[in-house]
Formats: structure tokens, C-alpha cells, sequence
């Protein structure tokens, strides 16, 4: 079973996630906690956070209304630690595998020992879209069959893609898309972000994608992998060169910035003074770097990539994909 260990969480809501939390505390309040929970909401709003706070409040011997929990009880040291025995978390094995069915089968195997704390268990899973088949029926027994005081959070940001049999026995709860404004200063008052509202438009409106971007210093990456990428375009630099030095940047974000940089190019190429940009501040830079490109050009590339990322996830050596972005793009920008 795929399990993972919250060392350094601490239950803590994100700002935009007060209206969600307080429809869970009604639950709590009214003695109706659903059996079964399908949080959904875009990718990095927090739905995992979400869910662990409400874990957290539930697992909490001395809960009161106004705080998600003590902090102090037994329950509360256990969750701090990871170590619950009654908060169990099912991830998919690696990013892009399906759930299978002995993780569920361990699970359900699991449930039918009794509760070690009396109180609830609680069961988080996602991504709940990434349940094979077989383990989808599992998992559905076990939800026609429900134990009292046990309860699943299952979380998706594709809920369409789950079975109806599943979905239509969950209570269906939807985090809301944070403001560019609410994350702009969620980033900058407790993260100390400088630039914000930038990061936010790089993390395609992703709030904790920006927050790990500035974390990891993605800026610092971006910027210099721009000017090799402007360096390879004018000939200056070798692309094999190149993709040897950037051999440390995760090559999922490389493409990522690259599609960014195409999307935008094309944007600016149709409308020269597009408003909206992924990357505002490269704008007038990337106005001269498409100044000879037309849209054919820009639209092959694009799709280039998009072969290309689709190998990110197989055994292909991540330079040698990277040198070939490369090339190709020092090819098309000579070529004009
Ligand atoms: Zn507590």
C-alpha cells in the first residue's frame, strides 16, 4: 500500500478554502459526516491540504468549533507525526500509474480489523481518477457496504473521469479557484514571494505551484535556460553544449517553459498587443525573437514538443530529448 508520512504538516487552511471548510465543519457539527467524499478542484488549489485538515479535525479527541484541532490530544501528536493508525492515505505509485487493485484490496482487508482509537478512520485517496478497473469495482463494494464511522475522501482534479458508480456514492465538495489577488498576497504575506503576480501567471494560476516555484527558485532556472535558449537561437551557443549544462533542471519544467514561450510567441504573432501573457516579463524580448517566425513555423514546433513531453515519462534519456528541442529550435530560427 502506498502510504505516505506527513512529518511537517501542520493542519492549516489556505486562505481561499474558509467557504469549503466551513460546509465540512457543518457536517461535523450536525453529527452527518458523508461516508464518502469526492473533493474535487483544479490542480495545486490544496485539495489534499484540505482533506488532511479535515482528517485532522475528526482524528482530534478535543476538538473544538473554532480551531481544525488541538494541536495536544493523542490523536493530534499521532496526525502531526504521520503516524495515525487511523488515517490512511492511498496515492498512485508514481505520477501518471493507476491505482491498482491489491492497494485496495490491502485496504479493505485493513477496514475489517476494528478502529485502534474507537473514533473515526479516515481514508484519503488520489488521485481518485487513477483507479484501475478492478480496483474501482473493489473500491465500490466497499462503499455499498459502509462501516460506520469510516470515512473515504477521495480527491480528483478530473472527477469526470471517475466511474458514476463511485462518484454518485460520494457527497461531491468542489474547492474554488483562488483570485490572481488572493494568491498574490498569500504568496507575498506568507511565503515572502517578491514577484508574485508573476509566478502565479507561470504556475498557470496554480497556487501551490507558484509556492514551490519560488521555494525551489524556478525564476533563477527560468532565466537562465531563456538566455541559452535566445543564445542557441542566434547560433551563439551549441544545443548539445547546452543541454549539458541544463542536465540539472527538471526537463518537465524545461518543456513547460518552452510551451510557454511558444504559446506566447504565437499569441504575439497574432496579436501583437496581446494583454494577456504567460510570461509578461519576457514580452518585448519575445517580440524580437518571433519577429521572423511565422505561425506554420511556430505551430510545428509547438506540436514538436508535445511529442516530445509525451516521452517524458518513458526510459528515453532526458539530455538527449532536451538536445533535440534544442537543435530544432536553433534549425527553425536559421531557417528564417
Ligand atoms: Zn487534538
Amino acid at each position: 500500500m502506498s502510504e505516505s508520512a506527513h512529518d511537517c504538516w501542520r493542519p492549516e487552511l489556505f486562505p481561499w478554502q474558509k467557504d469549503t471548510w466551513k460546509q465540512l465543519s457543518k457536517y461535523v457539527e450536525t453529527g452527518r459526516v458523508p461516508q464518502a467524499l469526492l473533493v474535487s478542484g483544479t490542480a495545486g488549489v490544496g485539495k489534499k491540504n484540505l482533506a488532511s485538515c479535515f482528517a485532522a479535525n475528526l482524528l482530534c479527541t478535543a476538538r473544538g468549533s473554532s480551531v481544525i484541532s488541538c494541536g495536544a490530544c493523542a490523536g493530534c501528536r499521532l496526525v502531526r507525526a504521520g503516524t495515525h493508525p487511523d488515517l490512511i492515505r492511498i496515492e498512485a505509485p508514481e505520477t501518471g500509474k493507476a491505482i491498482p487493485v491489491d492497494t485496495i484490496r490491502g485496504l479493505v482487508a485493513r477496514l475489517a480489523l476494528t478502529s485502534q482509537y474507537r473514533g473515526f478512520r479516515i481514508i484519503i485517496l488520489q488521485p481518485a481518477d487513477r483507479l484501475n478497473t478492478a480496483a474501482a469495482n473493489a473500491l465500490l463494494k466497499t462503499l455499498e457496504e459502509p462501516v460506520k464511522q469510516t470515512v473515504f475522501i477521495l480527491l480528483s482534479s478530473r472527477p469526470w473521469d471517475l466511474p458514476a458508480t463511485i462518484s454518485s456514492r460520494c457527497q461531491r465538495l468542489q474547492v474554488p479557484v483562488p483570485s490572481a489577488r488572493e494568491v498574490a498576497d498569500w504568496l507575498k504575506s506568507e511565503k515572502g514571494v517578491d514577484e508574485p503576480e508573476l509566478l502565479f501567471r507561470l504556475a498557470d494560476g496554480s497556487p501551490l505551484k507558484a509556492a514551490r516555484m519560488a521555494h525551489e527558485g524556478m525564476l533563477a532556472q527560468r532565466q537562465i535556460l531563456y538566455s541559452f535558449w535566445r543564445q542557441v537561437a542566434d547560433g551563439s551557443a551549441d544545443p548539445v553544449r547546452v543541454a549539458a549544462k541544463l542536465a540539472e533542471l527538471s526537463l518537465e519544467d524545461v518543456i513547460d517553459w518552452i510551451g510557454g514561450w511558444i504559446v506566447d510567441m504565437i499569441r504575439l504573432r497574432m496579436v501583437p498587443t496581446a494583454r494577456v501573457l504567460r510570461n509578461p516579463d519576457l514580452r518585448s524580448s519575445l517580440q524580437v525573437e518571433v519577429e521572423r517566425l511565422d505561425l506554420k513555423q511556430l505551430f510545428g514546433f509547438y506540436d514538436r514538443l508535445g511529442q516530445l513531453s509525451l516521452a517524458l515519462n518513458t526510459t528515453v534519456n532526458p539530455t538527449m530529448l532536451l538536445e533535440n528541442v534544442l537543435i530544432d529550435w536553433g534549425r527553425l530560427k536559421r531557417q528564417c
